[in-house]
């Protein structure tokens, strides 16, 4: 069986910086980074649709590591795949990719002090196995089979197209049609202004609204400071200052969300004019209690003042032949209707993990620096912040993996567990929000501690110092030399 030192899972935007950092911070570790796809990219590659953009900006959703030189802080899909790619490149890590390898099972044993790693490779799903001494897991958070769409009434009856955003058909001509775009989240606010520009009419239907703030899709600053410093400075001043700005605005939102909404609700108004209607964009619960919806250049009020879009608060009764029946009695005409009602959440995309023959059930681990599992060893997974950019969090796990695997080098240790050796830790839900794909799949989700290490911050202030300068011997992790594992040259093909 192949061994390396470490298998990275996932070649998306996580697991792309995760092996750029292990080739700087580790060059003498070997490592491969299995992917079940024919490309890299992950998220940015899979979906498709116009419009597809970040909605956070790119100086914080870029890598430490590498500028990003676009003018556009919130970038478009193809521009931010164009990032990964070109990353993958300079750091010479694309080669170490291995593509249409989808990892099914892992197991850990304890007497060989190794991972096994199985996938299933190519169309003939030929079973591979791996060892290796350190997993890290970025397979992103949710399913890429399917994205979620609740059951209608009368769906079958409807006689135009019914598409998911995350199987967005290529050949689909929406020019001149009515379209209806089901959602309010950060897909629907995107596709919206979007398909606007050449659709007859497009109306977003929500049953209820979300938080919608306006920002300038080129950030003047960051581009000033491009012109007068060096490239390297000059990003980590606008990484620095967007930072900032992300935390001072979250912590309003949730210590004074009256405020808040307040100053969110103005924006909107100062944007629509007339054509404002506080029920459209007054959402039941506190800012943040969901993720906040940025548009680029208040794209979507533009859309709106010139009535290629309307908003429409309601909820379905049922699909008819050409269109949809709300509650109200309305009825709302279509030719093609989008579902932008959200994402499956799935953990490791449904890899089954075992530890000394035992599977680790989820729910009874608790979550150790946001990046490991209580009594899981030599593990650890990239899921990045739910209030700030992605890869601010993915990018100091990549770092404590470092951190880590050269401490064990440095003290001849093999393997390392975090226990939960504090009996005053308390168990609480992994993520305080309350979106629809979290609340479906809370329960099969890993449990956080009341205290650190075990505690989520979502802060990278408080990340920061723990994850860069704090002790990687806290007391909590469990450090131990064991037999090393066996290695031997070739990759084996166990089944076809
Ligand atoms: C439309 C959209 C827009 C978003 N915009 C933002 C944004 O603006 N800001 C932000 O912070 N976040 C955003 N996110 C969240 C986004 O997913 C992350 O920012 C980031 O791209 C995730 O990168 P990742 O590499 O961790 O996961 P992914 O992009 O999901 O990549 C995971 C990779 O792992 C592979 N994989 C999964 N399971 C296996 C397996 N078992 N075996 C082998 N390979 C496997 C997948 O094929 C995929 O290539 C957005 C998400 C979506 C869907």
């Amino acid at each position: 069986m192949e061994h390396v030192d470490v298998i990275i899972v996932g070649a998306g935007l996580s697991g792309v910086g995760g092996a750029c950092h292990l080739s700087r911070a580790c060059p003498t570790k070997s490592f491969v980074i299995l992917e079940g796809r024919e490309r890299m990219g992950g998220t940015w590659d899979l979906f498709r649709y116009p419009g597809v953009r970040s909605d956070s900006d790119m100086y914080t959703l870029g890598y430490r590591f590498r500028p990003w030189r676009d003018n556009r802080a919130m970038a478009g899909g193809p521009a931010i795949l164009r990032y990964i790619r070109d990353t993958a490149a300079e750091y010479k890590i694309d080669k170490l990719i291995r593509y249409n390898h989808r990892v099914r099972r892992v197991s850990w044993s304890s007497e060989r002090a190794c991972w096994t790693v199985e996938a299933e490779m190519g169309p003939d799903k030929a079973l591979v196995q791996l060892s290796c001494n350190f997993l890290y897991l970025c397979t992103g958070y949710y399913d890429y089979d399917s994205g979620y769409t609740p059951e209608w009434q009368g769906v079958e009856r409807f006689r135009g197209k019914i598409i998911h955003p995350q199987k967005w058909p290529e050949d689909l001509d929406y020019a001149g049609k009515r379209v209806v775009v089901i959602g309010s989240g950060a897909t629907a606010v995107t596709l919206v202004p979007a398909l606007a520009e050449r659709a007859a009419h497009v109306t977003m239907l929500q049953r209820s609204p979300s938080y919608i703030v306006s920002r300038p899709a080129e950030d003047k600053i960051a581009n000033l400071l491009r012109r007068v410093l060096p490239d390297r400075a000059a990003y980590m001043l606008a990484r620095w200052k967007n930072v900032l700005s992300g935390t001072f605005f979250y912590s309003l939102a949730r210590n004074r969300p009256n405020v808040f909404k307040w100053m969110v609700a103005r924006g909107v108004r100062h944007e629509l004019g007339d054509k404002y209607d506080s029920k459209d964009f007054t959402p039941p619960y506190n800012p943040w209690d969901q993720r906040l919806c940025l548009v680029p250049d208040a794209d979507l009020f533009h859309s709106m003042r010139e009535e290629r879009v309307s908003v429409v608060t309601d909820r379905i009764e049922t699909f008819t032949e050409d269109g949809l029946l709300l509650k109200s009695g309305t009825h709302v005409d279509a030719d093609i209707v989008v579902t932008a009602t959200g994402l499956v959440l799935k953990l490791f995309s449904g890899m089954q993990l075992v530890v000394d023959s035992v599977p680790v059930v989820m729910p009874k681990t608790l979550v150790y620096k946001g990046m490991m599992f209580s009594d899981v060893p030599n593990l650890a997974f990239a899921v990045g912040y739910t209030n700030a950019s992605w890869t601010l969090k993915c990018d100091l796990i990549a770092e404590y993996v470092c951190r880590l695997l050269n401490h064990m080098d440095h003290h001849g240790y093999n393997v390392c567990t975090p226990r939960v050796n504090d009996a005053d830790i308390e168990e609480e839900p992994v993520l305080d929000f309350n979106s629809g794909y979290v609340l479906r799949a809370l329960d099969a989700l890993p449990r956080q501690g009341s205290k650190t290490p075990w505690r989520l911050h979502q802060n990278y202030v408080k990340d920061l110092s723990m994850m860069r300068y704090g002790r990687v011997e806290d007391g909590t992790m469990e450090f131990r030399s064991a037999p090393v594992a066996r290695q031997s040259e070739a990759e084996v093909v166990v089944s076809g």
